[in-house]
């Protein structure tokens, strides 16, 4: 008998309120997998696949090739695959992670709904939940906490729902008395950041707040929060949503904006993806172009410790004085090798004054030519902005930079007294693939990336209050002491301190870490290997250099913890393994969000690892705990 008949046999409702609402008849609910007798018959599938228009598929495993033939051409041809993210994208059986070193592996789900429509989605999740079916939503497949695949599951993959619509005046649903009409674009659920930078950026002279990868899906991005290169002064994406459409976990095809739904709404905006509803669009509100995007590129190296130390204490004290403004996104690394990499990205400055900016930096490192060397290249350089994603303005300008392997590695000097700017080789690689779209496009920076193996992942947002003049030297300590564990990057742009206070306040109305908004920078330190999957031979995940590698990172990053009363962590980009990770992700509004879930979706059909609600189930999402 189960809990709701032994109830009413009973006749006791006095007992119900020792149980919560919300759970479902049975205390040990479990969703089914293939192997139960209950699995939905063929005929069931065949009527979904008739109710979402023929877009049901079974999905297979690509890396399968691997595994049963690894010498073969097949093989071959895949493994050139893996280095391409708009061909793992395109694999509803892959994720663009592909594991994580005692924490997960990609796996594929049975069937899959390749939605074209709202309507596409709300079939597929009426079916599982009619159906008690575990299921996964997938979008660009970036996760990297594996949480668009699990295995027995059904899953919504948005990929194709990737329309872009620009409007001059819009009005979310139901605000026509309270909001100005505003320059926005509508992106379906599946559009991918350089899908929307062309359309938007390059063709329409606007501005997207998306994501500094060009191949992350832009509805995962907006529902952890998200931050591009330009972040410090445009702000969140979550920031500039405007309105979702939403499938709710009965079905029910939503919209969610200021006025309607406004609280589901709020949890979409940094709440973290796959949680509260299916997303089957966006808008978000479009930006102003400035003239110039530019670059600054260059590495210091330092001949002893000592000398590291005095450089990092430098630096931070430089970054106080002139980079702690909107103006300057992206990164410095600092590395076990006494390096310090700058792969900083400007906003509004032509190349002059970006140039002028660093140049007491770089004559400071000038003066002591035996402690520092500027290592390999020099860039600090300015393009039209709207040329940033423009592969084609790359190809006709600098196609030495685009493309070295088609014309060498020229250097490009661009002379300044004693130092040489360089252009710095590839800035793009492209999709080779013959009919491969033309903006088919990822930055070499994230090259590295497509199909890796983490061994480990962690961030933490650093508050501006250590840039105080009296905190500085405690900062400069700590970052070098991390340093000699993991190389760990400060990310200026995932920090809003310092950015314009209308960017500040829409960050304010998202569900985010508050840390967000008084932090300068969220230090990152990762480590991972090359495609790499359980099983397949020459290519196995390095089980005991992975644990080594996470334990450097956890010793880095407890360095910088240490300085930081109460740590958060971008959802994200964090730790599988985060401790406490309802107050890391999310501090004051968790419980907010977790009244918001109990609202939208009572019985936990939206499971994700250490998401809103998930601490109700197993970790695989199968089991009601
Ligand atoms: C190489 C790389 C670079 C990155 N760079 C950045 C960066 O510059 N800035 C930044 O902020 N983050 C960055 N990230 C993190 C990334 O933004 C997040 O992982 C984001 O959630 C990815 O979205 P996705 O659609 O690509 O991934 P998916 O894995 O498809 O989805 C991520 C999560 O969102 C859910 N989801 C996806 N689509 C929907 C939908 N339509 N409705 C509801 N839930 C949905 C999924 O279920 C999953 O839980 C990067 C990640 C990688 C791997």
């Amino acid at each position: 008998m189960n809990r709701r008949a032994f109830l009413k046999a009973i006749g006791s409702a006095t007992l119900l309120p020792i149980f919560p609402a919300s759970l479902p008849a049975s205390m040990n609910f479990r969703r089914r997998r293939p192997s139960d007798a209950a699995w939905p018959s063929p005929s069931a599938w065949k009527q979904l696949d008739e109710a979402v228009s023929g877009n049901l598929m079974q999905v297979d495993f690509p890396l399968a090739a691997l595994k049963t033939d690894p010498a073969g051409a097949a093989a071959r041809h895949l493994a050139d695959s893996l280095t391409n993210p708009y061909f793992i994208g395109e694999q509803p059986g892959l994720t663009q992670t592909l594991g994580w070193v005692d924490a997960w592996a990609t796996q594929p789900s049975v069937y899959a709904v390749a939605a074209r429509t709202a309507q596409d989605i709300a079939e597929a999740v009426n079916f599982a939940r009619e159906n008690d079916l575990r299921l996964v939503i997938k979008g660009g497949g970036h996760s990297y906490q594996g949480t668009s695949n699990a295995p027995d599951s059904l899953l919504i993959w948005t990929r194709h729902m990737n329309g872009i619509e620009m409007h001059p005046a819009f009005v979310p649903q139901g605000c026509e008395d309270t909001l100005e009409p505003q320059a926005a674009v509508t992106l379906g659920a599946g559009t991918i950041g350089m899908q929307a930078y062309d359309a938007i950026t390059t063709k329409g002279g606007k501005y997207v707040q998306g994501g500094g990868c060009t191949t992350v899906g832009l509805a995962g991005l907006v529902q952890s929060g998200g931050f591009g290169s330009f972040s410090k002064h445009y702000g969140l994406a979550a920031g500039s949503l405007l309105e979702a459409e939403v499938v709710t976990a009965d079905g029910r095809i939503s919209v969610a904006n200021a006025c309607t739904n406004p609280d589901l709404f709020w949890a979409l905006k940094g709440g973290g993806g796959g949680s509260f509803g299916v997303v089957s669009r966006m808008t978000l509100r479009l930006h102003d172009l400035p003239e110039f995007f530019g670059a600054a590129n260059f590495t210091v190296k330092a001949t002893s410790d000592d000398a590291y130390r005095r450089l990092i204490r430098e630096f931070v004290s430089f970054y106080r004085e002139h980079l702690f403004n909107d103006h300057w996104g992206e990164q410095a690394r600092l590395k076990p090798d006494n390096t310090l990499e700058i792969k900083m990205t400007s906003y509004g400055l032509d190349t002059e004054q970006a140039r002028k900016v660093w140049q007491p930096f770089l004559d400071w490192v000038k003066r002591s030519p035996q402690a520092y060397s500027l290592e390999g290249w020099l860039v600090i350089s300015s393009i039209p902005a709207r040329r940033w994603w423009d592969v084609q303005w790359w190809k006709e300008h600098w196609p030495e930079m685009a493309f070295p392997n088609q014309k060498g590695n020229p250097l490009i000097a661009l002379f300044d007294r004693a130092l040489t700017y360089l252009q710095k080789q590839p800035v793009f690689a492209l999709d080779g693939r013959p009919g491969a779209g033309p903006n088919n496009a990822w930055w070499m920076g994230d090259a590295g990336q497509v199909a890796w193996f983490l061994w480990g992942y962690e961030s933490l947002w650093l508050p501006a209050s250590l840039l105080e003049t009296d905190a500085q030297q405690r900062l400069a300590d700590a970052l070098f002491a991390s340093s000699r564990y993991s190389g760990v990057g400060l990310h200026f742009n995932k920090g809003l301190a310092g950015a314009p206070p209308e960017a500040i306040a829409a960050a304010q109305d998202t569900a985010m870490n508050p840390a967000v908004l008084t932090a300068f920078a969220l230090a990152i330190a990762a480590h991972g290997q090359g495609p790499a999957y359980p099983g397949i031979p020459g290519h196995e995940p390095s089980v005991a250099e992975g644990r080594q590698g996470a334990d450097r990172i956890d010793r880095c990053m407890s360095q910088l913890r240490a300085l930081v009363p109460n740590p958060g962590s971008y959802v994200s980009e964090s730790n599988y393994f985060e401790k406490e990770w309802q107050q890391s992700y999310w501090g004051s509004n968790h419980p907010r969000l977790a009244q918001i879930k109990r609202k939208y979706d009572p019985d936990g059909l939206f499971f994700v690892h250490n998401g809103v609600g998930s601490g109700q189930w197993s970790v695989d999402g199968f089991t009601r705990l």
